[in-house]
């Protein structure tokens, strides 16, 4: 069977992008894109008309190209990334790729193809594109059902500058800003479940995230500082965090020129969080304290560190600084 390269089309929403910002954005999502695929068989990340395009080394199997991508719909400030094949900008060619896109896509039981012309130069309209990549797919999947609107699988097709991609395997990915779009933060990281969510909903809003766990010890064993590493490598992984420092939040904010802390509080959770203690907080400092979750409910955390991978880690027993200094009333 015919071998068309493998690659993989990274969406992200151009709502909010405004003029100028758009360029830095791109940058510096494709940058952060480089930096975590090391592991796998990337070949360059290129810019092309509102879409990143990651090429996949020759000879690369499905199973590792999904995984490929898996590792980008985790990426702040992916949208959508999408599997499949550069090929020759020639019909039959397109709809060649197409069907083996197709195929990788099951199961499914309704398709349609959305074709999108970049460059006026290809004599072809999108609209005969979507017909004749139709056709072609309807002869190869006689028991499946063209769809218009709620189809399981949408064939992408895309003409731009003398290449086409095709593909049909499309997942969301988490959106958000790429991390390094929106300053620095200091996150303050015990090692429970709520400020590693906490820390994490900061760099999918484009922030570098800069951790500080405080040690209880001697008084404590050195169990949460552990943790809190493990929690950091999981947050790395995702491509979120810098560093983890063992230091004093505010001076550390001021020699890092981050513009805010950041803590997992969420309202009236604990005795802790009240409206009176979180402004007592705020009366300590002169940064402003973001919170990102101050209106979730711990349920909806839970789900969110699982998700993240850091649950089980913050479920682990380590006796930290705040338990230990408690006073009876907060
Ligand atoms: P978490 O699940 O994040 O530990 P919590 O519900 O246990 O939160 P508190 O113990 O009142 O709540 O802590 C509130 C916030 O203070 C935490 O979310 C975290 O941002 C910060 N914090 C608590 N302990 C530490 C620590 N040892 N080092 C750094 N930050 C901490
Ligand atoms: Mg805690």
């Amino acid at each position: 069977m015919e071998e068309f390269q493998r690659i993989i089309l990274v969406h992200y929403h151009e709502i909010g992008l405004k003029g100028r910002n758009r360029g830095v954005f791109e940058k510096r999502l494709q940058k952060n894109l480089e930096a975590l695929l090391g592991a796998y068989p990337v070949v360059t990340i290129h810019r092309i008309s509102g879409r990143l395009l990651v090429f996949l080394r020759e000879g690369t199997t499905l199973e590792v190209a999904n995984q490929c991508t898996d590792a980008i719909l985790g990426v702040p400030g992916v949208a959508r990334a999408s599997c499949g094949f550069k090929c020759d900008l020639d019909i039959e060619v397109m709809g060649r790729a197409a069907c083996i896109a197709l195929a990788e896509a099951e199961p499914f039981s309704s398709f349609k193809v959305s074709a999108r012309r970049n460059h006026t130069v290809f004599p072809i309209d999108s609209m005969q594109m979507n017909r004749d990549i139709g056709e072609v797919l309807c002869e190869r999947f006689p028991e499946k059902r063209v769809q218009m609107k709620g189809q399981d699988v949408t064939v992408g097709v895309e003409a731009v500058e003398g290449t086409a991609y095709v593909y049909a395997r499309s997942v969301r990915g988490i959106g958000g800003l790429p991390v390094g779009s929106s300053g620095k933060v200091v996150c303050l990281l015990s090692s429970g479940i709520d400020s590693p969510v906490a820390t994490w909903r900061m760099a999918r809003r484009g922030a570098v995230p800069i951790g500080v766990h405080f040690s209880g010890r001697p008084q404590t064993s050195d169990a949460s500082e552990y943790l809190v590493d493990d929690i950091a490598h999981v947050l790395e992984r995702t491509g979120c965090i810098g560093r983890v420092m063992f230091r004093v939040a505010e001076e550390l904010a001021r020699r890092e020129g981050a513009g805010a802390l950041v803590t997992g509080e969420s309202l009236g959770q604990v005795a802790s969080q009240t409206l009176d203690n979180i402004r007592a907080t705020n009366d300590a400092v002169e940064l402003p304290v973001l919170r990102p979750l101050i209106g979730s409910d711990k349920l909806e955390i839970i789900e969110a560190a699982q998700e993240l991978g850091t649950f089980e880690i913050s479920s682990m027993d380590a006796p930290d600084c705040c338990t230990l200094f408690m006073p009876r009333n907060p």
